[in-house]
């Protein structure tokens, strides 16, 4: 099954949202496969958009980040780096599509509630950026037959 790094950001924290996102991605049926709260630094921000680091409104994507703490999320489940991107919606909260996370709680093209990994490559690199090994757990779920069919587990 797949993996992917979602990071509820400050946007969410603040406006009271954390439980509205973590009930959507558990109620399609997407297991946590590891959760914390933490405070980001600069140095893992400018690492982690490192290809927005020479945009003018970077200054503002640190001070907004690092506003609050985070809650970092690895959410687990077939497909799950499409399936969550889906869920989150485009970057623009103004654009987003109603239904999606950013399209029905966001206004900004900056303060849009969700970080969520773009491709099954960057989801290793983020999960190991945010997470120590032992931080993610392995577990099965007592209802999986009813998330999967036998040939989707
Ligand atoms: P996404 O988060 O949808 O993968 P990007 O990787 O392009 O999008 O951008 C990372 C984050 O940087 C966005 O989620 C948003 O918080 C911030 N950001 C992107 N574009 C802008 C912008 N034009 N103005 C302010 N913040 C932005």
């Amino acid at each position: 099954m797949e993996q992917t790094l979602v990071i509820i950001k400050p946007s969410a924290i603040e406006r009271g949202l954390v439980g509205e996102v973590i009930s959507r991605f558990q109620r399609k049926g997407l297991l946590i496969a590891g959760m914390k709260m933490m405070t980001l630094g600069e140095d893992i921000l400018r690492e982690h958009y490192a290809h927005l680091v020479d945009r003018p409104f970077f200054p503002w994507i640190l001070d907004s980040m690092m506003a609050t703490p985070v809650i970092v999320m690895c959410l687990k489940g077939k497909d799950a780096v499409d399936v969550v991107r889906t869920m989150t919606g485009a970057t623009n909260g103004r654009k987003a599509a109603p239904g999606t996370i950013r399209g029905d709680f966001s206004l900004s093209s900056q303060e849009n509630i969700v970080h969520a990994s773009d491709s099954i490559e960057s989801a290793e690199v983020e999960i190991n950026r945010f997470f120590k090994p032992e931080e993610i757990f392995f577990y099965r779920p007592a209802d999986i037959k009813f998330i999967y069919a036998p040939d989707e587990m």
